[in-house]
């Protein structure tokens, strides 16, 4: 039965709607963060990536959570060119690697979930923790979210933490030098912007508070 630690796979479907709605909106943002350190086509690369998901999401299962997200995963490691649609792939990818076949993921298996994801992007991006990339707002938002929920807090709390650490974590890649991707060609210039892949990332966790911030099942 779904409560408010049960996400649905409609809820969860609900997140990746609202992370494409989210990138849309700050497109030019995640852009104008990318021309500072990077090539200036974050926000256009993630745009393009989550709309071929918004194409492909009537198609998705939404009695298995693993194949959807497997299934998204596939879509943005294929139309992303860039660093982050690989990285992001791999995100959507390893969160469905956690459960098997199930139609919705109570609390404890949606921190399982998240941190195979995050762990994922750092096994194939192989940057740590203070490389100033989306590692940085991933990780202290899959800390927050897992502290949370041993907690006893419900999706909607621990959702909102993870999303309040991740907005720390983008913040916090300002004043770090970056070691991974374009950004650390720059070296020391790289100190003092915000990294665009953590602002994407925060975006993201910010859409799963939002997606199931409510706790109400059936509100998809
Ligand atoms: P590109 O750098 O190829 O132009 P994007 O601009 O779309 O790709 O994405 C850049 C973002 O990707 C960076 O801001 C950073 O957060 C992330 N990134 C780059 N390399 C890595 C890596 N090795 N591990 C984790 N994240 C990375
Ligand atoms: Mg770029």
């Amino acid at each position: 039965m779904p409560d408010d630690r049960t996400a649905t796979a409609a809820a969860l479907l609900d997140w990746v709607r609202v992370f494409a709605t989210r990138v849309e909106e700050h497109k030019q943002e995640l852009t104008r963060l990318d021309s500072a350190i990077g090539d200036a086509d974050h926000g256009i690369n993630m745009q393009r990536g989550m709309a071929a998901v918004m194409e492909s999401m009537d198609e998705l299962a939404t009695d298995d959570v693993a194949k959807a997200f497997g299934s998204i995963g596939m879509t943005l490691v294929s139309k992303v060119g860039g660093a982050s649609g690989p990285l992001y792939g791999t995100f959507f990818l390893r969160l469905g690697t956690t459960g098997g076949a199930v139609d919705a993921l109570d609390a404890a298996a949606l921190g399982k979930a998240l941190r195979a994801g995050l762990e994922g992007v750092i096994a194939r991006g192989k940057a740590e923790v203070g490389d100033k990339t989306m590692i940085d707002a991933l990780t202290p938002a899959v800390d927050a979210f897992d502290a949370a929920v041993a907690e006893g807090a419900d999706l909607a709390v621990a959702t909102t933490r993870a999303a309040e650490a991740a907005a720390g974590g983008r913040e916090a890649t300002r004043d770090l030098l970056a070691r991974k991707g374009r950004a650390s060609y720059l070296g020391e210039r790289s100190i003092g912007h915000i990294d665009p892949g953590a602002a994407s990332a925060a975006l993201l966790m910010e859409a799963l508070a939002a997606a199931l911030g409510t706790g109400a099942p059936g509100t998809s």
